[in-house]
């Protein structure tokens, strides 16, 4: 079957789209007026639908996605070659690909050492807490189990990992949870909790507040987003994370770094953690591994980590007892592979950082003329804008207007997002996280639609 699909195929999709498909994130009362949205094709920043009109996708993908951009031949040719080659084996042994990308990857994260490999950010992170659960059943005498998280970052879907989302309205409905994870502030500044100058280090103190009333031997790690993604694009304060690393480091608890969004290179660098000299146990990552061409997520840990779990070969529950059916099996580390090897030789981290700053100096610029602006927070391609009804009382912008302006944005061909799930639940910050090819020029078409769209929205 051939995938080229003209107009009457492709209206014939769509319905089959309405009929069959359970949308993500989605309420499907929508699709009983409106048709479902279709993506047929991608080429670099852009996008078609099934209606054949095509948009410049700022948010890569939809969720931080697509890094290297839409329409990689490089990448579905080397992915093609290897699943002929070899396109399955369990991870219990190794694969070329598994191997030789685990190896590229930690060399591109000095004092990190091994690679254990799944298909998406949630079971990457759902791992790390297993591995904290069985160092504390094995080491600990089972007392340092308890999981710290943070107010507004999201770590994702499963049971597990919905137990340390900070976004309230995520979780609401589907507990109970299991035991033993525990919330601690945010760092959001702009929405402080303490009037002080140093917040960044007030903010990691917060942390040291629960550990000590949660009792430091019971505490056996802490998961943090680098630069918050979901919960409104927070970047930390000053101070902030060499405090939390001190902290960490003060009371024996594991700093586990969520890079779902932030690797590959979102920020500027391969990682967030590395813009703010962060040392962390345990790194997880999915999204920009392969900008989407093939499922994978890596949870990468330190050499000291590993060797918690190495024992006697007799020992029966020594090991991590986990598997991931299709982890690292082989279309995935093969896209990674060559995921990263254009991110180097088009020197993309390097456009990340500049383009990153012509956003930030547009974005700002936008919060000069529309007062509706009341923050922008950004590192690299990953930028917000957070919308407020009054500046003096930060009152949070009205949902629907801000998705207003998102619709008009859309009416004019770029795709943004709206995010900020903080534990109201209000999606008030407008995101930018366009793939790293981006030039001035999408930049620029990009923030001209989103002044458009504000002075359309709020005049
Ligand atoms: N961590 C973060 C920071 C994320 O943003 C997400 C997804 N949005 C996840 C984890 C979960 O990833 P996945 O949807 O691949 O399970």
């Amino acid at each position: 079957m051939t995938l080229d699909l003209n107009i009457n195929d492709l209206t014939r999709v769509v319905a089959a789209d309405r009929e069959h498909v359970w949308h993500h994130l989605s309420q499907h009362k929508q699709y009983e007026t409106i048709d479902p949205r279709v993506f047929v094709e991608g080429k670099g920043m852009k996008l078609w639908d099934a209606t054949g009109r095509e948009f410049l996708d700022a948010v890569s993908g939809g969720v931080w996605t697509v890094n290297v951009g839409y329409g990689r031949e490089s990448i579905a040719n080397a992915v093609r070659d290897q699943l002929i080659k070899l396109n399955y084996y369990a991870g219990a042994a190794g694969t070329v690909p598994g191997a030789l990308f685990a190896q590229r990857l930690i060399e591109k994260m000095p004092g990190m050492s091994r690679v254990y490999y799944s298909n998406s950010g949630s079971e990457a992170n759902e791992k790390v807490y297993k591995m904290v659960r069985q160092i504390s059943a094995r080491h600990y005498g089972g007392a340092k189990q308890k999981i710290l998280y943070r107010d507004r970052d999201y770590h994702g879907t499963t049971l597990g990992t919905l137990a340390t989302s900070g976004q309230g309205q995520r979780a609401a409905q589907y507990g109970p949870y299991p035991d033993g994870f525990v919330m601690v502030p945010h760092c959001l500044e702009y929405r402080a909790q303490w009037n002080v100058e140093n917040y960044g280090e007030r903010a990691a103190d917060a942390i040291e507040e629960v550990i000590l009333r949660e009792g430091p031997d019971t505490v056996g790690a802490i998961v943090l987003e680098p630069v918050t993604a979901g919960g409104g694009v927070i970047t930390p304060p000053e101070g902030y994370w060499q405090r939390v690393q001190e902290i960490c480091r003060k009371y024996n608890i594991l700093l586990h770094i969520d890079e779902v969004v932030c690797g590959l290179g979102r920020t500027g660098t391969w990682f967030g953690y590395q813009q703010y000299g962060i040392e962390p146990d345990f790194v997880t990552m999915a999204k920009g591994v392969a900008s989407g061409y093939a499922a994978i997520s890596c949870t990468v840990t330190t050499e000291r980590v590993f060797d918690m779990f190495k024992d006697a070969p007799e020992d029966g529950m020594s090991y991590f007892r986990d598997i991931s059916t299709f982890g690292g099996c082989t279309a995935g580390p093969v896209a990674a592979l060559e995921n990263m090897r254009i991110i180097e030789d088009e020197n993309l981290l390097e456009n990340c950082t500049r383009m990153g700053e012509r956003v930030m100096a547009n974005l700002n610029a936008l919060m000069e003329k529309h007062s509706v602006i009341g923050d922008v927070r950004g590192k690299g391609l990953f930028c917000g804008a957070e919308l407020v009804a009054d500046r003096k009382t930060k009152e949070p912008m009205d949902e629907k207007k801000v998705q207003a302006v998102v619709a008009d944005c859309l009416a004019q061909g770029v795709i943004i997002g709206a995010t900020n799930r903080s534990m109201e639940g209000l999606n008030n910050t407008l995101t930018l996280s366009p793939a790293l090819i981006a030039t001035a020029d999408d930049i620029d078409r990009i923030t001209d639609a989103m002044d458009g769209a504000l002075t359309r929205v709020f005049s």
